[in-house]
């Protein structure tokens, strides 16, 4: 009974690892593309881009985890399609490998900026510690750099970029930042706080060029015909999953790998988790594709103990977080279609939280610095608890005292 691991990231190392927990004392192989064994992407835009963080310590997992537990960790191999029927995965070099069970750990890739000049020496996406360790000389005094993107990759990579002295123009096509998933009010205080640093922010603006002289980057056109002088362009416009390989299988898709509370795909055997999957979240009642580690992580266990044959279903309120300059960015829930908010704490001094609700039902949170009124929303929202606003403006900031309350 062998199982294969097709991913080499978070869902892929926590999958093999946790099936190791839940008692799998067959083989298990873990195709990855990257030569580097499984690591942590959160860094790669903070303090690994920074140079604060070594390589080894980004490992999610020492090298010799994967042979002392007799885990075939396969590096820089690509999985090239899947025979559901034959229950084998065939690679790009040729060779064939059977399977029992199999685990579509594959991820996302970055959405690539479909402009003219988006080619050009000195434009970036940052997915990898590749790419980070190719960025970060371009972090310095002195260099222009245009993020094209102000969600979390492009939030993060300005105040790193800033921090090192560059100029940074943020480049935002929707009308605020982080639109894809925060509120008016938060995207606005963050907004302020970027520019406050000294980045310029450029909302609902698209670049339609980016100009080069002899293949390097010289400048950012836009629709109206404005230019920006530039020398790097950092493009964090969102990801796609990595679905090509599951699609052309003939397993079930639509905007990730579909999968059920136990990760399973339509086909027998078959399983996804992480950036790739599309899950039925049973606290949200709806489909949801999460982008996060705590996503990665908490499916990848709930595959192996499916595999396992034991019953542990994926149910849980999603969590992230960011870290922009000094501000510790914890979110807990979907914020999507809150139709009420409130903030507790004080944003003038970076220390607040912002709580949603819909229907008067708190459905989500964004705290910042406020670690202890994270952890009680998480708690509360993992166990799907009803606290309205009124609760929550009684408690007078008092959190753990809602979780007394009902
Ligand atoms: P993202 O969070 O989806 O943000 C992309 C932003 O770019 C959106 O605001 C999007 O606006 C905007 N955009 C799209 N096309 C654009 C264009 N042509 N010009 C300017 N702006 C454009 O994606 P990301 O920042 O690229 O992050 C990539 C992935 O890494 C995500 O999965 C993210 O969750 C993950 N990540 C997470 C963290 C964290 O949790 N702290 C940190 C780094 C990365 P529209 O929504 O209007 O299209």
């Amino acid at each position: 009974m062998t199982v294969v691991i097709i991913g080499g990231g978070q869902a892929a190392s926590q999958a093999a690892a946790s099936l190791r927990q839940e008692g799998w004392t067959a083989p298990i192989t873990i195709l990855a593309e990257e030569d580097r064994p499984p690591y942590q992407r959160p860094p790669l835009s903070k303090k690994f881009l920074e140079g604060a963080l070594e390589a080894e310590r980004l490992l999610l997992k020492p090298e010799q985890f994967y042979a002392q537990n007799s885990i075939d960790l396969r590096l820089g191999v690509r999985a090239a399609s899947i025979d559901v029927d034959g229950k084998s995965v065939s690679l790009a070099s040729g060779e064939k490998l059977g399977y029992d069970k199999l685990i579509i750990a594959t991820g996302s890739a970055p959405r690539k900026l479909p402009v003219p000049g988006a080619d050009a020496q000195g434009v970036f996406y940052l997915r990898s510690a590749a790419d980070a360790l190719a960025l970060k000389p371009r972090l310095a005094e002195g260099k222009s750099i245009a993020i094209i993107g102000a969600g979390y990759v492009g939030l993060e990579v300005a105040a790193t970029a800033r921090k090192a002295g560059a100029n940074v123009v943020i480049i935002e096509s929707a009308p605020r930042v982080m639109s894809r998933v925060t509120g008016e009010f938060f995207s606005s205080y963050l907004q302020k706080h970027h520019l406050a640093r000294g980045a310029t922010l450029l909302l609902e603006a698209m670049a339609t060029r980016l100009e080069t002289d002899d293949g390097r980057l010289v400048a950012c056109a836009f629709a109206n015909g404005e230019k920006i002088a530039i020398d790097t362009a950092v493009i964090g416009i969102g990801v796609v999953p990595s679905t090509d390989i599951a699609e052309r299988a003939g397993i079930k898709c639509d905007n990730g790998v579909t999968v059920d509370e136990y990760c399973r795909t339509n086909i027998e055997d078959v399983f996804a988790a992480g950036d790739c999957a599309n899950h039925y979240n049973t606290h949200y009642d709806m489909n949801l594709r999460l982008e996060s580690v705590h996503n990665a992580i908490e499916q990848a266990k709930t595959v192996a103990a499916t595999i396992c044959g034991k019953d542990k279903p994926y149910r849980q309120a999603p969590w992230f977080w960011s870290d922009q300059y000094d501000l510790k960015i914890q979110s807990v829930g979907v914020s999507t279609g809150h139709d009420d908010y409130f903030v507790s704490g004080n944003p003038e001094e970076d220390s607040f939280s912002v709580l949603y609700f819909s229907g008067n039902r708190l459905i989500a949170a964004d705290c910042v610095c406020r670690p202890a009124d994270y952890m009680v929303v998480r708690k509360l929202l993992q166990d799907q608890r009803l606290i309205s606003i009124d609760d929550v403006k009684g408690a007078d900031g008092d959190f753990k005292a809602l979780m007394a309350r009902r």
